[in-house]
């Protein structure tokens, strides 16, 4: 007798780490690993969310008509064109099952979001992970990496686990030197915590190419990513292929109707993001003070550079900052770097004062280091 048998790409694959959420005995650890935001969510979202509950015994709308209209609403866009999702890890996924088998490349960048080699690897086609230039995806190593074979190439912009972004010129030549048969996907994860002048998510692009599709999400800078929901603006025929693929109740009630009024709440979001490009600049100058490395971030989180002799190794600092309840995202792809989200401000001060104990070689810090 032979057991069910899936795909034979399938045993080779490693599954998805998650941020950790536990620290050595710490009951309330201090979580700044998944790059939530701990400002919070609308309080209309979460009023919108309690009132859900009296259509709990109904299916959402399969369409997330409301939701969809709200967001067109809001960002100008041709509501036909948007799709909804459990989160946009829904979308990014349908896209790579849409568009991509074995014998296809999917091209993303080298550190970049876990996501797209993970379902690269589930479909069968072969990942093509392009080094970072400047810590940001590399518009001209991407261009070179194009084949015939090319189905997909992912940015995100902002990077993750960097916090860099490209220019939208960048982007704009990045498209130019697509053939047209590649589908371009901008992930824009992070687009609302961006300040820099020069950045775009891509809308406009969309709206005149038939080969880009931008991806969005309620889980950053919105604070709702317990709840799953993002979305897509893309071309028409691009969106067509999803609604086909996708799960038809694939939004829940009460996560569509905390959504609308989150994205209608655009007073709370600008509050939120200039809380959180308030301390991304004081964490940004207190590390650097340190003598610590820290990427320019246009995002919600930092990447820190430590040095590669002990006692002031990342793996050792993320040790003491364990020990001291507070997890923060130890990388494998980068092991001299920590990846720390932007938290409240108690968080934020409590984590820099941590490092800068263990920076400072303080007694607690070797003693840590040690387990
Ligand atoms: C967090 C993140 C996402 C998506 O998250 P969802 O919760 O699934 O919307 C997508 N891309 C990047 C780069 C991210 O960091």
């Amino acid at each position: 007798m032979t057991a069910p048998k899936a795909h034979a790409w399938i045993d080779e694959m490693k599954p998805y780490v998650p941020g950790k959420s536990k620290a050595y005995g710490h009951h309330h650890p201090v979580k700044l690993s998944s790059n939530e935001s701990v400002y919070g969510p609308s309080p209309k979202a979460m009023e919108a969310y309690r009132a859900a509950t009296e259509g709990m015994i109904r299916y959402p709308d399969a369409e997330s008509a409301e939701l969809r209209a709200a967001i067109a609403e809001v960002h100008g866009l041709d509501v036909s064109r948007v799709i909804c999702g459990a989160g946009s890890d829904d979308i990014l996924t349908l896209l790579i099952h849409s568009y991509a088998g074995p014998g296809d490349e999917v091209i993303y960048s080298q550190y970049g979001f876990m996501v797209y080699p993970v379902q690269t690897e589930a479909v069968g086609a072969t990942g093509i992970a392009v080094p970072n230039k400047n810590w940001a995806p590399d518009v001209d190593g991407i261009l070179g990496a194009v084949t015939e074979r090319t189905k997909l190439v992912f940015i995100d912009n902002p990077n993750n686990p960097t916090g860099t972004y490209v220019p939208w010129n960048e982007i704009e030549r990045l498209h130019a030197g697509l053939p047209k048969h590649v589908l371009l996907v901008l992930d824009g994860a992070y687009a609302e915590c961006v300040t820099a002048a020069d950045y775009q998510a891509g809308a406009a692009l969309v709206e005149r190419a038939e080969n880009v599709i931008m991806t969005r999400t309620f889980s950053k800078m919105y604070a709702l990513a317990g709840l799953r929901v993002g979305w897509g603006y893309g071309p028409a025929a691009v969106i067509d292929v999803l609604n086909r693929v996708r799960m038809p109740f694939n939004v829940s009630v009460p996560a569509q109707a905390a959504a609308v009024a989150a994205v209608k709440d655009q007073d709370h979001l600008k509050a939120s993001v200039a809380f959180n490009a308030e301390w991304r600049a004081w964490e940004t100058a207190a590390l650097s003070a340190l003598g610590l490395d820290v990427v320019h971030s246009e995002a919600n989180f930092l990447l820190v550079g430590f040095p590669t002799e002990s006692p002031f190794t990342a793996l050792e600092c993320n040790e003491y900052l364990m020990k001291n309840g507070y997890i923060v995202r130890a990388l494998s792809v980068l092991p001299d770097h920590l990846r720390i989200s932007i938290g409240s401000e108690q968080q934020n001060r409590g984590v820099i004062a941590l490092i800068t104990d263990f920076m400072n070689g303080s007694p607690e810090a070797g003693e840590a280091s040690d387990g």
